[in-house]
């Protein structure tokens, strides 16, 4: 069943609601609103476009306060209070930005950047630091602290691919939260106290969950950074595209981070229907493939030609076969868009059509987003009513788009199948034996849409240009049509 198709750019969607939530009135800074009874003034304040600066508060974790950043005046209320923690009452007046409310911010401020390194002309996190950040908006103070600041161990290898600095980290417990209420984990501590605070695993423990990847992205500042992008670009390079995680059948939100066609990292983008704002570590590294191992020319017999001579050399062989002596082998990793193309050419042709699918491998599921089915569209498939490769009739010859699986290869060769002509974006002992290779592009480099385990239909954007001479399938499949003089194209495929 299909539910609905998100365009993937949803701000922050309420979440599903029992009963009508009452309405309260409340004024920030002089503006009259209305927030749900429940919201926290920081929340309210945020929907009608007032920032409210805090490091501790994130919206995916349980409130700590502990940063005291978000301190704000409320009107009849004797003390500044924190926002994050503070619900939102019947005729409330919150300033947040009163003189008061200004000294307390230089005063955090001042206090966190105590003990803090100025790493910021070689730590990852410049650029997206909130303390860099802050310190822009909020203080601009010169430090008056004249002693030796506190150091610590700048280079702890937590594990999974997380490093900790520990001179950096404010101790805001983001982390530690994370490790406790989302990956339900625990491995993350902070230990000791005052200004020898520090992040640490419990002993001869280290960070192993498949989540883990989550507390490099929610840390305010640069302590947790990622082994596999530190000090491989700064992020002000970085141009980002909206897109889904191919990893497997969840569909996870991601935002893709690249420069000049290639990919440095995909992180999480927050969707409350699938994934909240999280993702696992096997579909946060699962992007290597964008960059490396490309099909960047159509080949015949290893020798790179044109794309209209490789389509010519495909026409000649489809004329000289049978309907029934063909197939189509669709991949479960290929869009809704690409798969009716493939089941529009089947139709044209009156040929059959067959799926491969990655086959499950561990991590399996869990209790939270991994699926067992590593595949983005298998319900694309299914809906589209291709026929396993089981069905495949001996000696049959084969066109073949984004590969094949180990098992769907050894059974083409068991049943002596022959591929006549591949579509891939990725080189592979397939592609080596293959007379005919064609260059296509990867999710990265194309529109669409992927239909989730659920029946969710997400779409996915561009974040460049396809890599090399690859081409859209329904490029190639137009100028296919083309040639097959008897079979004319009876749609443009897309273009
Ligand atoms: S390492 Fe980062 S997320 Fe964890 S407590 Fe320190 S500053 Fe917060
Ligand atoms: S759960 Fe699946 S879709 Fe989500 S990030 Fe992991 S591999 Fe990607």
């Amino acid at each position: 069943m299909i539910l609905e198709i998100t365009s993937g750019e949803q701000e922050v969607l309420p979440g599903p609601r029992l009963f009508n939530m009452a309405k309260i009135k409340l004024k920030i800074d002089d503006r009259e609103i209305e927030a749900e009874a429940g919201t926290t003034v920081l929340e309210a304040a945020k929907a009608v476009g007032i920032e409210i600066p805090h490091y501790c508060y994130h919206p995916g974790l349980s409130i700590d306060g502990n940063c005291r950043m978000c301190l704000v005046e409320i009107e009849k209320i004797p003390k500044p209070v924190i926002s994050c923690h503070t619900r939102v009452a019947e005729g409330m007046v919150v300033k947040t930005q009163t003189e008061n409310v200004k000294k307390m911010r230089n005063s955090v401020m001042e206090f966190l950047l105590i003990n803090h390194p100025l790493d910021c002309p070689t730590c990852d996190q410049a650029g997206e630091c909130r303390l860099q950040d802050y310190y822009m908006q909020y203080d601009r103070i010169a430090s008056r602290f004249a002693e030796e600041k506190v150091h610590k161990n700048k280079m702890v290898d937590l594990g999974a691919g997380v490093m900790l600095d520990q001179e950096r980290c404010i101790a805001c417990s983001r982390c530690v939260r994370f490790c406790n209420e989302v990956s339900k984990t625990g491995e993350l501590v902070l230990a000791n106290r005052g200004d020898h605070v520090t992040i640490t695993t419990f002993p001869g423990k280290k960070l192993s969950n498949p989540y883990a990847g989550n507390v490099v992205d929610i840390c305010p500042v640069g302590a947790l950074t990622s082994n596999e992008f530190r000090f491989k670009k700064r992020v002000w390079f970085l141009s980002k595209t909206e897109s889904v995680c191919t990893g497997c059948s969840r569909g996870c939100a991601i935002e893709i981070h690249f420069e000049a066609s290639k990919v440095y990292r995909l992180i999480p983008r927050f969707n409350p229907q699938v994934n909240s704002y999280w993702m696992c570590d096997e579909g946060r590294h699962g992007f290597h493939f964008v960059n490396e191992n490309r099909i960047l020319k159509p080949t015949k017999n290893g020798v790179e030609i044109s794309a209209s001579m490789a389509i010519s050399y495909l026409a000649g062989e489809i004329k000289n076969l049978s309907p029934a002596s063909l197939g189509i082998v669709a991949h479960a990793t290929l869009s809704n868009e690409v798969l009716s193309i493939l089941k529009e050419l089947g139709t044209s042709l009156g040929t059959q059509v067959f799926f491969s699918r990655n086959e499950p491998h561990n991590p399996l599921s869990d209790h939270f987003l991994m699926t067992k089915d590593k595949n983005p569209n298998q319900m694309g498939i299914n809906h589209m009513g291709f026929k396993p490769l089981s069905e495949l009739t001996q000696g049959q010859s084969l066109i073949v788009i984004n590969g094949l699986s180990k098992k769907d290869g050894e059974l083409v060769t068991q049943k002596k199948a022959k591929v006549i002509a591949l579509f891939s974006a990725n080189e592979s002992e397939l592609s080596k034996n293959c007379s005919l290779v064609f260059p296509i592009p990867t999710f990265a480099e194309q529109n669409g849409h992927f239909t989730n385990g659920d029946g969710l239909v997400q779409a996915f954007k561009a974040a460049f240009k396809p890599r090399g001479e690859s081409k859209e399938i329904g490029v190639y499949l137009h100028m296919l049509l083309a040639q097959l003089e008897d079979k004319k194209p009876r749609v443009a495929f897309g273009i």
